[in-house]
């Protein structure tokens, strides 16, 4: 439920009104609008009546939430969240370039895709030290020397850091991590949403492989309701009867979420197509979508990579979609 209160409503009535729903077992998220105040309320409202709440002077309307995703809703807080990753903004206007191998495989390899990623203009690194793999013989990441080593390159150029976590025990080695993804298998594995709630970093949750936009919301709001509102939406490409890509890119997630909700969306162009050769039209084709940012996997030597070497571009070839996408946002915003 959100009551959308009158515009000359006074802090204390306000706090009047948070005390009121503390009383009744329920949470309350104010967010502040230019135009106008919206009070959400968290918690079992089937008790609450919307006719005596409409009746009180500081209330201007009360509605009912249907979707059951409530502080990720749009309706619950209008405006664009803004996500601080280690510095860089995210959302609400702030476009993000993340770019970065699949795996951080050496101390050579990490700095030298951080250095030039971020010549091309790439704000943020990327770079998994576990990786989820379909087959237990295949790499499995550096683990805490991976991190190690991510956290060297960001050291040596500045670039905050985002990574994958698959299991909560590894927490602890996340604490100099500025961004924690959870990957697209580990969407809907609840305990690690739920923890990750109780974390202040912001979180990177990619779609899981065939799940709906609203599963989506609802895995976003597990983290949301542990306290932790720092969260980022990322496309990255869902099961599909095709089988000419190694996912199928939904392109329209991206306006669908920002109608749906107030947090920033990505497009990961890389995982959606499986091939090198289609990120840079599908990376363009996200931005023309209007996403917050585009996370894509880059490596010096693709044809060795440990990991993702068909997706991942060179950094002369990133460097021409850097450039690329810079004149579609110029386009969109002229
Ligand atoms: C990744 O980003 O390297 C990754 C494993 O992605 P996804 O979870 O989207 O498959
Ligand atoms: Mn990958």
């Amino acid at each position: 439920m959100i009551i959308i209160l009158k515009q000359d409503t006074k802090k204390e009535q306000i706090e009047r009104l948070e005390a009121f729903f503390a009383g009744m077992g329920l949470k309350t998220h104010l967010s502040e609008g230019e135009h106008s105040t919206v009070m959400g309320l968290v918690g079992d409202t089937s008790r609450v009546d919307p006719d005596m709440l409409e009746s009180l002077t500081e209330v201007a309307a009360v509605r009912r939430i249907q979707e059951p995703y409530k502080k990720a809703n749009r309706k619950f807080h209008p405006l664009d969240t803004v996500v601080d990753c280690g510095g860089v903004k995210l959302g609400g206007g702030h476009f993000q370039m993340i770019a970065g191998p699949c795996s951080v495989e050496s101390e050579e390899q990490i700095v030298a895709v951080a250095k030039a990623v971020k010549q091309s203009g790439a704000t943020l690194l990327r770079g998994g030290a576990f990786k989820p793999r379909t087959s237990p013989y295949a790499f499995q990441g550096l683990h805490d020397e991976g991190i190690r080593l991510l956290l060297l390159a960001k050291q040596e150029t500045g670039l905050p850091v985002v990574t994958e976590i698959m299991d909560i025990k590894h927490l602890d080695l996340f604490r100099d991590v500025d961004v924690i993804q959870v990957g697209a298998r580990n969407m809907q594995n609840f305990e690690l949403l739920k923890e990750l709630g109780h974390t202040g970093k912001p979180i990177l949750l990619k779609r899981g492989l065939a799940n709906t936009l609203q599963e989506l919301l609802m895995s976003a709001e597990y983290i949301m309701a542990g306290g932790n509102e720092q969260v980022i939406l990322c496309e990255r490409g869902i099961r599909t009867f095709e089988t000419a890509t190694r996912n199928t890119l939904d392109l329209s997630a991206v306006p669908v979420l920002h109608g749906l909700t107030h947090l920033p969306v990505v497009v990961d162009p890389s995982h959606a197509t499986g091939y090198s050769r289609l990120v840079p039209s599908m990376s363009l084709a996200a931005v023309a979508a209007g996403c917050d940012g585009l996370i894509i996997e880059v490596h010096n030597d693709p044809p060795h990579a440990l990991c993702d070497g068909a997706q991942s571009l060179t950094p002369e070839i990133f460097d021409e979609v850097a450039r690329k996408v810079h004149k579609v946002r110029d386009a969109l915003n002229a």
